[in-house]
């Protein structure tokens, strides 16, 4: 229970700091104060990030290309909850001291804190990214290349990273943009991870958008004009977009929390970080281990994970002990412009199912799935156990012990 004693907060309120409003942090955020009793100083929930609008991120390559989205205010979202709202950037993390510090002038003390900062591209992967390359990295960031690209003319624009986000951004920029020649560099074939058919098909829109895939091509450096590959041919580009590879915010480590070589948080299976109990980490920020590995970043397993985090924070305050987390993968949807997707179904350990959409009927699923954390989040504020619905993973998820 809270030690210190804050303005028009009781000595004994349970102080539970949210870092991060995205996915995953504001699912803790919804979840959280939607079990609590609001009217009861027992528990103070308050979500920290650094913009007051939502960055819907899995829209990010939309906004690269000058599609306006919807305005989501975050204090908005948490409307009703009794959750408190504190917008800055978070500059440190005192695990000893249980405090958080924000823009380097405020400081948040905890009770107990949930870790949901994200990812971000790894820019710092190769010279020269920092300096010549675009990201989609934030709002801002792809808002910077919409503007570049709208005034490109005809020229090339280099997306490095076949990954989907690789795969989505340069379907999107060749559909919006016919001018420009789109050039996708990565080192695996875009959709590498689908079955033959989607796979196929994925790589023949990108072909009828005019994408140039050049699959097994590492970049090296990023140069103002080009890039260049191992083995040191160079490919023109007047704007690089890069999207290959991860890495987090460095605050955690900086911290002293366990991280693994990625810098994410290392949980336990109940999703506690394994040297500081007291802190929960979720999302693309928490290195989570299930039955086939650790799970990678994305926005369908975010969103349970923070569930999870708020869940076993109210079983503590209950005095009860919080459950192993467990999650399966069911689809991969991919974008291929506005009117063209194709969705993979998967096993729970992401490996791919034989089913999958194609054309319009994909596009529907996946806007469906882009627009859906507004409902389930809306659900969630009147029946907190409607936010508890996921698969699980059957035999998937077991951990086996070492
Ligand atoms: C173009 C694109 C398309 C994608 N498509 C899909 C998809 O179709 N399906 C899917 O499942 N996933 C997709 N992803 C991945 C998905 O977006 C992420 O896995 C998801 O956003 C992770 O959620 P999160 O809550 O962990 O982090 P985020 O959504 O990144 O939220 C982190 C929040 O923390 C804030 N923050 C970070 N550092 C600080 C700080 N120091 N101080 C204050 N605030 C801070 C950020 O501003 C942000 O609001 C896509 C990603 C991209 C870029």
């Amino acid at each position: 229970m809270g030690a210190q004693h804050e303005a028009g907060v009781a000595t004994t309120t349970h102080r539970v700091v949210i870092l991060g409003a995205g996915y995953a942090g504001l699912s803790a955020a919804i979840q959280l104060a939607s079990r609590v009793d609001k009217r009861s100083e027992k528990v103070r929930v308050t979500l920290v990030n650094a913009q007051e609008r939502f960055t819907e991120r899995l829209r990010l390559h939309m906004t690269a290309t000058g599609q306006r989205l919807a305005e989501l205010s975050i204090p908005e979202l948490l409307e009703g909850t009794g959750a408190h709202f504190e917008r800055g950037w978070v500059t440190a993390v005192d695990a000893d001291a249980k405090t958080v510090r924000i823009d380097d002038e405020r400081v948040l003390p905890y009770d107990t804190l949930v870790y949901a900062l994200g990812g971000m591209a790894d820019t710092a992967a190769v010279p020269g990214v920092e300096d010549h390359a675009y990201t989609l990295n934030s709002a801002q960031d792809a808002e910077v290349l919409a503007d570049r690209l709208s005034r490109l003319g005809s020229g090339t624009v280099a997306v490095v990273g076949s990954g989907l986000t690789g795969v989505e951004s340069a379907a999107e920029i060749a559909e919006r943009h016919p001018e420009l020649t789109v050039v996708l560099l990565g080192r695996g074939e875009p959709g590498a991870a689908m079955n033959p058919k989607a796979r196929a098909y994925l790589r023949s829109a990108l072909e009828r958008l005019g994408v140039r895939v050049r699959s097994g091509v590492e970049v090296v450096k990023v140069l103002p004009g080009a890039v260049e590959l191992a083995g040191g041919e160079s490919v023109a580009a007047d704007a690089v977009l890069w999207t290959s590879g991860t890495r987090v915010s460095p605050l955690a480590a900086a911290a002293g929390l366990t991280v693994d070589e990625r810098g994410r948080v290392v949980t336990d299976a109940t999703l506690r970080s394994v040297s500081h109990p007291e802190v929960y980490a979720v999302g693309d920020a928490a290195a989570i281990r299930q039955g086939y590995g650790v799970m990678h970043g994305t926005c369908q397993g975010g969103m349970p994970t923070g569930v999870h985090a708020a869940v076993s924070i109210v079983r503590e305050l209950q005095g009860k002990r919080p459950k192993p987390f467990r999650f399966g993968y069911y689809h991969t949807p991919v974008s291929l412009g506005r009117n063209d997707a194709v969705v993979q179904f998967t096993h729970p350990d992401d490996s791919p199912r034989r089913l999958h959409l194609t054309g319009r009927i994909a596009v529907r699923y996946k806007e469906t799935v882009t627009a859906s954390p507004w409902p389930t989040w809306g659900r969630m504020k009147k029946m907190p156990a409607s936010g508890a619905f996921w698969p699980r993973g059957g035999r998937f998820t077991r951990v086996r012990e070492a």
